[in-house]
Order: structure tokens, then C-alpha cells, then sequence
């Protein structure tokens, strides 16, 4: 009997995890055909640029799996156009292959939501249902439950044990814009993301009018850091009219403090390697403090900002010796923007307006404290900070 393996996903862009993974099932399947069916709606993108068209996703979706001869691409779910639902897709590839044996290769967050799928039942009755693990960890427990209730419901389940690199498409987008995306890419994908400028890729971002710099900043944060963001720039701002800072400088620094802040340790890590920086002990120790750093690389790089404002984003996690005004400003500002909400922020919010410096060391001990709290260790960087305020 034939065996067919389904491998849908949005493919904006498909990435080397899923070359890989997809590989991994067709050989342990034993896979005579592996369809890639690209889906007809992706999430909705504030900026066109972070979004490939439905041609572009199936030429890099057969540039990446040309070395793997029973891939094929199929633009079912694009020709039905709307909404993308699997059962149609699954009885439409029935209709053309009675006999055959039928796999859904899902990712491992696709598989766990399986059983609540609308039409998980019938599903259940045409497929073989396969997670392919994306390398999350500690996920084995949940996917054997999930296995079993999918069992319960008449279906049949493989859980695949790939060691794949664990990435998604929209990291690699951002990844992309960072310039950082080399490893998480066939070649093929890379040339072609390169000759179509894709994903920021080659757009000139330097310097960009404020109103366009919100727009593509935002287009690269997560969606619940957003708030975050614009509040941090705009407390900034008014914190910058006060002392007689630059409030552009400051506005730029907070719409880009956290511009890295969606990377996992292991990726900042990656987006350092790929920036030829070579890192301290404590930031290879606790990489998720590495955002401020790497923030202020790419403002830099990509974003051509000026020196202080640079500096601003590198300082705004750990603070440091002897720091200017800026670096003072988006330090606090980051710290008591309105959505911020602790004991003692209002004695932080008074004091940014009286005594800017009071206000850093107010901060700086207040993060000291919570880092005691639990159990973590300080950084160099603010102790120093703390004993210059304090000498
Ligand atoms: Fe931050
Ligand atoms: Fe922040």
C-alpha cells in the first residue's frame, strides 16, 4: 500500500526545521510521497513585507526540499482559497488515493491541540496521526496523554523522536530582518529571500522617519509586548522633555529597547555568533539578559542609530557605571511605563520627575532585592552601577 505523509503549515518561510523533520518522518515511515501543502491564510501582518505571496511560499517551499525526491508541492489549499481546514484537504487527496495509507505530520503544538480539533473524529477515521517533535522540552508527558485521548477517539498516533533544531518561522523572520537567519535556512531559500527582498532583507531600514520605525518595530515584537513598547517610548519621551535630553534619541531608544526581546536564550546566542561578538561569563550564563545586548547591535546595524542611543538599549537591563542621561532615562522609563504595575512603582513614577538619579538607584535596588528574592545572581554591570551612586 502507498504510503502518503500531509505536511501543511503557513512555510513564511520553510525553514530548515521543518527540511529536517519532514525527512526524519518520511524515513522512519517509510514514506513513498510527501505532500507540503502551503495554507491559504497566514495571520494577519501589519506590514506586507513580513509576508511572502502564496507563488513565493511554493517556489521556496520546492527550493527547500529539492534534495528530497518524493516531496512534492501541491497548491490545494491556495486553489480552494479562505480558510485552510485539513479535513477538506484530507478528503480531497482520499479521492485521488482510495488505497493509499494517509499520515498528517503535525508539529508537536499542532498535535497536543489535536483532540479539540472540530474535526478530530473524522480525522481520526482517514489518518494516521504524527508528532514531530520540534525539540521542545519537557513536552514527552503531555504528547503521550494527547497520544492516548487521540487513541480513544479510533485514531492511530506515531510520536517521532526527531532531533531537529527547534525554530519557527516567525523567529526566522525576525531573525531575517536581524540579519542573523544563515543557519535556520537551506541555501537555496536564503538566495531567493535575498533576490526577492522578502522579510526586510535588503530594505534599507537606517534611519527611518519615527512613524516608520514604530511600524516596522512592532511588526517584529510579539504581540503582547507591543504595550510594553510604545509605553516605555513614550514615558521616554516626557522623561526626556523634563531633563533636557534629546526626546528623539529617547523616543527611538524605547520603541527599540526590546526590539530582540522575542529571541530565546539560544537564539541571542545565535544572533551574537552571527554578529561576531564574543560574550562574558554572566551573559553566556544567563543568555535571556542578552536582549539589552543584542538590542543595541542590531539598532545599530540595522537600524543605523547614533551612539547614544546604542548605548541607551545595551545599558537598559543592567545599568552600569557613570551612566548619561539617556542611559538613565530609558532605564527608568523602561522600569515604570504605565503598563507597569508592582509595589513601589508610583514612588519610582515621583521620584523619575524629581530626581532622575534617585529614581535609576530606586530601580537598580529594587531589582537587586527581587534578584535576592529569587535566588538569582546580580550582573557586574549593576553593582557597579549601584556602588557609582553610592559613592
Ligand atoms: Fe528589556
Ligand atoms: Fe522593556
Amino acid at each position: 500500500m502507498e504510503k502518503i505523509g500531509i505536511f501543511g503549515g503557513s512555510f513564511n518561510p520553510p525553514h530548515l526545521g521543518h527540511v529536517h523533520a519532514a525527512r526524519y518522518a518520511a524515513l522512519s515511515l517509510g514514506l513513498d510521497r510527501l505532500m507540503l501543502i502551503p495554507s491559504g491564510k497566514t495571520p494577519c501582518k501589519p506590514v506586507p513585507e513580513l509576508t511572502a505571496s502564496p507563488e513565493q511560499r511554493i517556489k521556496m517551499l520546492s527550493i527547500a526540499f529539492g534534495s528530497v525526491p518524493i516531496a512534492e508541492v501541491s497548491s490545494m489549499e491556495l486553489d480552494r482559497g479562505g480558510e485552510s481546514y485539513t479535513w477538506e484537504t484530507v478528503q480531497q487527496i482520499r479521492e485521488g488515493n482510495p488505497e493509499a495509507e494517509l499520515f498528517l505530520l503535525l508539529g508537536t503544538d499542532m498535535f497536543l491541540k489535536f483532540p479539540q480539533w472540530v474535526d478530530a473524529d473524522k480525522l481520526c477515521g482517514e489518518v494516521t496521526l504524527v508528532s514531530m517533535n520540534r525539540g521542545e522540552k519537557g513536552e514527552r508527558e503531555n504528547l503521550i496523554r494527547a497520544a492516548a485521548r487521540i487513541e480513544g477517539m479510533g485514531g492511530k498516533t506515531v510520536l517521532l523522536d526527531n532531533p531537529v533544531k527547534s525554530i519557527s518561522s516567525s523567529q526566522v523572520r525576525r531573525l531575517l530582518a536581524f540579519e542573523g537567519a544563515d543557519s535556520f535556512l537551506p541555501e537555496g531559500v536564503l538566495s531567493y529571500i535575498r533576490r526577492e527582498k522578502l522579510y526586510y532583507v535588503g530594505a534599507d531600514l537606517k534611519n527611518l522617519p519615527m512613524e516608520r520605525l514604530e511600524q516596522v518595530v512592532v511588526s517584529l515584537l510579539k504581540a503582547n509586548r507591543v504595550k510594553h513598547v510604545l509605553g516605555c517610548r513614550d514615558t521616554a519621551v516626557e522623561l526626556a522633555k523634563a531633563w533636557g535630553a534629546d526626546p528623539v534619541d529617547a523616543g527611538r531608544a524605547g520603541l527599540l529597547h526590546d526590539i530582540t526581546k522575542a529571541l530565546d536564550g539560544e537564539l541571542q546566542l545565535t544572533l551574537c555568533g552571527a554578529y561576531g561578538k564574543l560574550l562574558d561569563d554572566f551573559s553566556r550564563k544567563y543568555p535571556k539578559t542578552l536582549h539589552a545586548l543584542t538590542g543595541s547591535l542590531v539598532a545599530r546595524r540595522i537600524f543605523g542609530e547614533n551612539n547614544a542611543v546604542v548605548s541607551a538599549i545595551e545599558f537598559h537591563t543592567t545599568g552600569k557605571a557613570d551612566m548619561s542621561l539617556l542611559e538613565a532615562i530609558i532605564y527608568v522609563a523602561d522600569y515604570m511605563e504605565p503598563n507597569r504595575d508592582f509595589p513601589g512603582v508610583e514612588r519610582l513614577r515621583e521620584l523619575a520627575y524629581t530626581d532622575i538619579r534617585g529614581a535609576l538607584k530606586l530601580g537598580l535596588e529594587m531589582t537587586l532585592e527581587h534578584l535576592k528574592e529569587q535566588g538569582g545572581e546580580v550582573s557586574p554591570a549593576s553593582r557597579q552601577a549601584l556602588d557609582y551612586l553610592n559613592r
